[in-house]
């Protein structure tokens, strides 16, 4: 009999009629003849109610008694549920995270899975009965009860259906499926039918909020196809699969983050450790960073910049001081009024001109560009808050995300179960140990591009647009692109080219360079590219800390840096590649 796991969120039980409503639908796919798993997480905003007495409490409540709170918004639901499914006339059982036997380690709060044993769920579908399991929760060691973090029951969802091998997961929620903007943003985004694991990966984490992040790498993971939609309809969501919406298109969606602070630490000596010094020490402060960009110096200094959200400034600030100490570097500045716009789509690797495109687009809406970061499937800006609403409505514009793709791929599923290539339940459980861990895919070693630098760019917009016009009108191809901020507000903007084009290129941004009133350009006839690949690595902040510690430890400067939710890209000197690479792989071994 085929599997549905039905995942309802907070709105989605946010009352009995709403409960009902659910309930019926799972009885509905019951009558279809599937075995049901109803994931469900805590009516309405009852999470946040429980945090905010547990705040009227005290300031610092015990992690252990947080997780024993808001565990039981789930409790309820289940509860409710299980009755609603019986008043119905169908039989259900509602289980915790412990009865089911979710193991979890022991992070309070934001716990993660280890393993999932499935025998009671599977009995209880044997006797015909519905199962109702608590989203959110699990249990460690000790039997002490964790919570995934906000949003969680999302993982459980996904997770289950990738134990139970089910054929496949829904995600009933308040909206409609994937848009390729945020449709409060703005009102002409446009509903997708399909999009892929990567791409919603880097979507999530640009603000749109979706689903968890977390339960998005474990469907890609484990090949579990989500079909996101609305509790309230029949409509058809969206899919999120391996595949996007339409092969040729160069942007699937866009996004807008407007919290975002800018933290400049200029004059950085270039040499091996300087990343790791000023990232280790923000680390430690338990702040996560957004866009990571490092350029390297003309002169033996190096500018690295980065972002955080606004509220976590203050503590991020320290951090960069104490490593401008320990480094001798020159100064530290930030912007606190920051937006980050970014565009996705699985297929930007396979086109050129689509960073050319996009910075054009906000050149011609006025709005000037402070930092470029670009991974082989995202390009993000980041840009004065005050405009970063105009910028989003400019770069979905640009690339005419209003207008369905032609050639849309359809809803249906990718691939029958079975030829997903799970394994059997022997194999599943065994990757199911610790299946939250960090898993690299890829540790790739790039020995063909050069690097131009161009430093002096000044803080007005149009400048990367007429930059990469002129170098496309020259026939060059970019890869990578990377520009942070530098002293007196100019920028520093430097990207890689094929190496037979970097003679070429470097004439031509030279004069270019001039003419624009920016400069000097530089730059290296050989560098080497590695690009660190997998899943988990924005979750695990510690890989791009990793990738600096032994880098440093090897005597291996970092020219270039840019990092994604998919992937760590840096730049070296070209004759170190091999070593690079060497104590890359050595390092992450234990993560392949
Ligand atoms: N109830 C939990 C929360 O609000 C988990 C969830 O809804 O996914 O974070
Ligand atoms: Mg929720």
């Amino acid at each position: 009999m085929p599997l549905v796991v039905q995942k309802f969120g907070g709105t989605s039980v946010a009352d009995s009629q709403k409960i009902l409503a659910a309930a019926r639908k799972a009885v509905r796919a019951r009558q279809e003849g599937n075995e049901v798993v109803m994931v469900v997480s805590a009516m309405g905003h009852n999470t946040d109610l429980l945090i905010d007495l547990a705040r009227q409490i005290t300031d610092q409540p015990p992690a252990r008694e947080m997780d024993m709170l808001l565990s039981t918004g789930e409790q309820v639901s289940v509860a409710l549920m299980a009755m609603a499914i019986h008043s119905l006339g169908y039989e259900a059982i509602s289980l915790t995270g412990a009865q089911i036997g979710i193991k979890t380690d022991s992070t309070h709060t934001k716990a993660r899975i280890q393993s999932i044993s499935t025998a009671r769920m599977r009995a209880a579908l044997a006797e015909g009965k519905i199962v109702i399991a608590a989203g959110f929760q699990g249990i460690d060691e000790d039997f002490n009860i964790t919570t995934l973090g906000r949003g969680g029951s999302d993982t459980t969802a996904v997770a289950l259906a990738a134990v139970l091998e089910a054929d496949s997961c829904e995600i009933y929620t308040d909206v409609d499926g994937v848009y390729t903007t945020d449709p409060r943003l703005l009102p002409e985004a446009r509903h997708i039918s399909r999009v892929s694991y990567d791409e919603m990966l880097e979507l999530a984490s640009l603000g749109a909020g979706v689903m968890h992040n977390r339960s998005i790498e474990f469907a890609k993971k484990f090949a579990v196809p989500i079909h996101v939609r609305s509790s309230f309809s029949d409509v058809p969501g969206t899919m999120i699969t391996a595949r996007p919406e339409a092969v040729d298109m160069p942007v699937g969606g866009a996004a807008l983050a407007k919290d975002e602070a800018r933290v400049s630490i200029l004059g950085v000596p270039d040499k091996p450790g300087s990343s790791l010094a000023i990232f280790s020490k923000i680390a430690a402060k338990a702040v996560s960073v957004d866009m990571i960009v490092q350029n390297i110096g003309v002169d033996g200094i190096a500018d690295v910049s980065f972002t955080v959200l606004s509220d976590d400034l203050p503590a991020t600030l320290k951090a960069a001081e104490a490593a401008k100490a320990e480094l001798g570097a020159e100064s530290v500045t930030h912007g606190n009024d920051m937006a980050k716009v970014s565009v996705v789509g699985l297929g930007m690797a396979q086109q050129t001109g689509v960073a050319q495109r996009m910075f054009l687009a906000l050149a011609d809406a006025g709005v000037n560009i402070l930092m470029i970061t670009t991974s082989e499937i995202k390009i993000s800006v980041l840009v004065d808050r005050a405009q970063g609403a105009q910028a989003l409505r400019a770069v979905h514009q640009a690339f005419s995300l209003d207008t369905p793709p032609k050639g849309a791929a359809d809803r249906g599923n990718d691939v029958a179960p079975s030829a997903r290539g799970r394994g059997d339940a022997v194999a599943v459980v065994a990757r199911l140990q610790k299946m939250e861990e960090l898993s690299i895919d890829d540790i790739a070693l790039d020995e063909t591009q050069a690097r131009v630098t161009i430093s002096g760019v000044a803080d007005t917009p149009g400048i990367a647009a007429a930059v990469f016009e002129a170098v496309a009108d020259g026939g060059i191809f970019v890869d990578m692109i990377v520009q942070s901020y530098g002293r007196e507000g100019k920028a520093r903007l430097s990207f890689t080219v094929p190496q037979k084009q970097y003679q070429a290129c470097l004439d031509l941004v030279a004069g270019l360079a001039k003419r624009l009133a920016c400069g000097p350009a530089s730059g290296s006839a050989k560098v080497a590219k590695l690009s660190i690949s997998g899943i988990g690595m924005r979750s695990h902040t510690e890989v791009a800390i990793r990738t600096f510690r032994c880098l440093a430890e090897a005597g291996i400067n970092i020219e270039m840096i840019n990092t994604s939710e998919v992937r760590v890209n840096v730049v070296v000197d070209g004759r170190h590649g091999a070593k690079a690479l060497e104590v890359l792989t050595k390092v992450f071994a234990d993560a392949r």
